[in-house]
């Protein structure tokens, strides 16, 4: 007999969210409405059954670029809400914005959002929705303002309204149409949509307060004209709503109950709801209305999260595209070797506030250290070859003896296995792994001192061979016999150095891309620095490094701990089987720690 299984949510740490959420379920705030099975308006709605989702949140991106691990916060927020109270999250595009069809950032999207590990599925539903399907509502609310004397035709030249609105210290002042009916303001609204009035003559604003201390309330322009083809509706409307208009009115159509944004949207909550109230208030849309609440956005130091700053570095070359493993974009990032888990466990550390802040970068590393630390193949690489000669090997195993070793793919899961590589007369080890003269606390190989190969044998270092020039070409040692690893003589000797290898029998050179941070400064381009000065020039290097053969066999993405280097991913793009191509994720440690 088993016992019932037991739902199990990891637990996750608290935020203000969660409370909001969890007290408006409590209450039954949205337990009463209806949904009609897709966005709509409030008879739509109101026709269908109770809402199945707990609560409803959306990802709202637009479509104009790739996203980044700001986005990624976002996403996690969004979606992992909803997942975590019974609720639904949309993913919807924000295409209200009249621009060129972009089905290569659409499609990017996509694919980040799953990959994340999120979907928009749910009680049989796609819930994938494109804002610009909702452009006949936006048109009908606008009418209903102005009919309700809510809205109004202003034909002030751009310069004038700028005047008349005011600043800080200034109220605004009411234009000089403000006081149209709404039947002018009905027909005139018509000819703006029928493209009677040239791109920029007229707008429509909100009829609000031009005194009130929030700007954002000042009569905001909420549909302009702009003749513009749109990737959706074509050349259908030559007048696009204002995104502070459209926005509120997606998200109410799309019956969401927490619409989460960033800080800088709070001044315009106010007209958030004010708006929605009065699209409420005339029976327009679903009650009760959306709410919106604001969380500081991801700033991660050493890491730009401008979409145009990002698409500076790839337009100008400074990177090698969207998806060089350097660019914090989800795609760069997936290519760098993060994984999905990484940077969910990154965004539930970092969690919400609603006060901004840096957070540093090598949290993010540290997330994905210890997402792949229980999961990477351990495998030994050398990445600055030397040759290392056994000169007594002949004598004592025979000559041209291998002798076979092994070690855990992972040190505490035995159930993986072992990986198996050949000890001989030559091997490959590290160049910094030889001083003639040893500093201060140096325990690897210098004349004298002896030295365990890992999973080999103990070594005793004689010397070195030099070119003309001065550089190491080989280390010589000898072979102390009887204390292969895991044999009873092993501990015979004790020996305060052990060093990684790779056997030059079987040894494969493989690419090896060096990735380090981008910036050298923690906050690039911050004051009036530009942040393509603070390029570090060392966030790239390319070196031949000789791995074990058990590397041999990697497939693209799979991701490896090379002892004492850290992480390393066969690259998703250039990886192939006999050329291998691997991206150091991160280092053991964080280099940069001061
Ligand atoms: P743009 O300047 O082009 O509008 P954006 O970064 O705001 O860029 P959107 O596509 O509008 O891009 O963003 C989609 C969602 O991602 C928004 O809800 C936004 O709040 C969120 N988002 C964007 N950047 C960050 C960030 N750095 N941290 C957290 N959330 C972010
Ligand atoms: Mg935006």
């Amino acid at each position: 007999m088993s016992a019932p299984a037991t739902p199990t949510t990891p637990a996750r740490p608290s935020n203000f969210l969660r409370q909001i959420i969890e007290s408006d379920i409590a209450q039954g705030t949205y337990a009463q409405r209806h949904w009609g099975g897709g966005p709509g308006d409030a008879a739509q709605q109101a026709a269908g059954p109770l809402d199945p989702a707990a609560i409803r949140t959306r990802f709202p991106p637009e479509p104009n670029g790739y996203l980044h691990v700001g986005h990624a916060k976002s996403i996690c927020l969004n979606f992992g809400l909803a997942r975590d109270y019974g609720g639904v999250c949309h993913m919807r595009f924000d295409d209200t914005n009249p621009e060129k069809e972009d089905t290569e950032y659409v499609n990017s999207i996509l694919d980040a959002v799953q990959w994340l590990g999120f979907g928009w599925d749910a009680n049989g539903t796609s819930h994938l929705y494109q804002a610009s399907d909702y452009f006949d509502f936006m048109y009908r609310a606008a009418e209903h303002l102005i009919e309700a004397g809510h809205a109004y035709v202003d034909e002030q030249t751009p310069e004038q309204m700028r005047v008349n609105r005011g600043d800080f210290s200034t109220p605004g002042k009411d234009s000089p149409f403000r006081a149209r009916t709404p039947a002018e303001n009905l027909t005139r609204f018509r000819e703006m949509r029928d493209g009677a009035l040239p791109d920029g003559a007229a707008v429509l604003r909100a009829k609000i307060d031009m005194a009130s201390p929030n700007i954002n309330l000042r009569d905001p322009a909420i549909y302009r004209i702009r003749r513009a083809e749109h990737h959706h509706t074509g050349n259908r409307w030559c007048i696009y709503p204002m995104y502070t208009f459209a926005h509120p009115i997606e998200d109410a159509l799309e019956n969401i109950t927490h619409s989460i944004c960033t800080l800088e949207f709070e001044d315009q909550r106010p007209f958030y709801d004010w708006l929605l109230d009065r699209l409420r208030e005339g029976g327009l849309i679903n009650a009760p209305q959306p709410r919106q609440y604001e969380f500081a956005r991801l700033n991660l130091t050493y890491v730009l999260t401008s979409k145009r700053k990002l698409k500076q570095l790839v337009d100008e070359k400074h990177v090698s595209g969207w998806d060089d493993p350097r660019m914090p974009t989800i795609v760069g990032l997936r290519r760098r070797g993060y994984t999905p888990e990484a940077i969910q466990l990154f965004a539930e550390r970092i969690g919400v506030s609603k006060a901004d802040s840096w957070i540093d970068y090598s949290t993010l590393e540290g997330s994905l250290r210890d997402d792949l630390d229980p999961k990477a193949a351990r495998a030994m690489a050398v990445l600055d070859p030397v040759k290392l000669v056994i000169e007594n090997w002949d004598e004592v195993m025979g000559a041209g003896a291998l002798d076979a070793c092994s070690a855990p793919v992972h040190p505490h899961q035995p159930e993986r296995g072992r990986r198996e590589f050949n000890f001989g007369r030559e091997l490959w080890i590290e160049r910094t792994d030889y001083e003639d003269v040893p500093p201060k606390g140096y325990n690897r190989l210098y004349p004298g001192n002896k030295v365990r190969l890992k999973y080999g044998h103990v070594v005793e270092c004689i010397g070195a061979t030099k070119n003309e020039a001065g550089n190491v070409e080989a280390v010589l040692a000898r072979l102390i016999p009887d204390t292969k690893s895991g044999t009873p003589g092993a501990d015979s000797v004790k020996v305060k150095g052990v060093i990684t290898w790779v056997g030059a029998a079987d040894g494969v050179p493989a690419e090896v891309r060096l990735y380090d941070r981008l910036f050298t400064v923690p906050q690039p381009g911050s004051g009036d620095r530009n942040f393509l000065d603070e390029i570090n020039p060392d966030s790239l290097k390319t070196v031949t490094a000789i791995v074990e053969p058990s590397l041999a066999q990697a497939q693209p993405d799979d991701k490896f701990q090379f002892e004492r280097h850290g992480y390393f991913v066969a690259d998703r793009k250039d990886h192939a089987a006999g050329k291998p191509v691997f991206n150091r994720v991160t280092g053991m440690k964080d280099s940069w720690a001061k």
